[in-house]
């Protein structure tokens, strides 16, 4: 889980964008700067538009890498995300990455790494495979949703889906489904479990891994400001090594956590 030290705020302007789902958008902006230390796990902090409304930037994970162009996937939840949902080609905007510290694929303790994410949390994870895959590193996704409407697997590779109503794949909550892939993948060696999604989700996944020993790394949210620890805005409370309560800035310590210190 480490920090990335190389930031640079970029004005560039949106030079693709796509539909992805429901109210979800993928924009594509040339960020060289960006692209060429991002590492999976990083954020971007995006100011939307030229106005001062909404006055602070909004953080999103680095969805994908390619050449010098970032993609972030962009879900519209209020007035900043719709912006950008709603915005064109050409648009101009600021921003400042790569932030944050990044999932740690390097570890050498794992065979198999395990990708788990609810809802938007599937964001970061296409840039994490393609870590993976030139690391030659096996993976598997673990995609859980409400519903089909709601599953975001564009671009993704060896996917299983859950939704909780049961209209594709797995019924049942993407817990339930790593609990079934554990059980029926008894070849996959040593696991590791790399996740984001909504906190309810990542609690329990993070208890799941604690109660079976299966290391674990969490990609959290927090509502956040400046995302490089000045306002202190985005203040979360986990566990230390003690299992006491301690809090973190979780642009600068985070948004990566090991999953032992969101389990109680
Ligand atoms: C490190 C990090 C990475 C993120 N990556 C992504 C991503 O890849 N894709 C994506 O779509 N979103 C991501 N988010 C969440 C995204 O930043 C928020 O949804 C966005 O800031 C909301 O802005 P808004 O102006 O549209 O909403 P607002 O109008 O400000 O608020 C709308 C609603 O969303 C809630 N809200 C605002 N910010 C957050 C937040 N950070 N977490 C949860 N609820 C929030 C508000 O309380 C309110 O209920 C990330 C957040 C963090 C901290």
């Amino acid at each position: 889980m480490l920090q990335n030290s190389a930031i640079a705020d970029v004005r560039t302007h949106i030079s693709a964008i796509r539909p992805a789902g429901a109210d979800v958008a993928i924009l594509s902006m040339n960020c060289p700067e960006i692209a060429a230390s991002a590492r999976p796990g990083n954020f971007v902090n995006i100011k939307v538009n030229a106005t001062d409304q909404p006055l602070l930037r909004r953080p999103f994970c680095i969805h994908n890498v390619h050449g010098d162009t970032i993609d972030v996937m962009v879900k519209n939840v209020g007035r900043g995300t719709s912006l950008l949902c709603e915005a064109s080609c050409g648009e101009s905007l600021l921003v400042l990455g790569p932030l944050g510290n990044s999932f740690g694929v390097g570890t050498g303790d794992f065979d198999t790494a395990l990708l788990v994410s609810g809802g938007i949390g599937t964001a970061p994870m296409l840039f994490l495979e393609k870590t993976l895959a030139a690391a030659g590193i096996p993976f598997h996704h673990l995609v859980g949703g409400r519903s089909h409407a709601d599953l975001l697997t564009v671009g993704l590779s060896n996917v299983t889906t859950s939704t909780d109503d049961g209209s594709e794949g797995f019924h049942g909550n993407v817990v339930q489904l790593l609990e079934k892939h554990l059980a029926e993948q008894t070849d996959a060696g040593r696991v590791k479990v790399f996740a984001c999604g909504p906190n309810p989700m990542l609690r329990a996944l993070a208890r799941f891994c604690r109660d079976r020993a299966i290391p674990c790394e969490l990609s959290l949210e927090s509502v956040m400001g400046c995302g490089v620890g000045i306002c202190y805005g985005c203040m979360v409370e986990l566990s230390n090594a003690d299992g006491e309560k301690e809090s973190i800035l979780l642009c600068r310590e985070g948004p990566v956590i090991d999953g032992n210190r969101f389990t109680a």
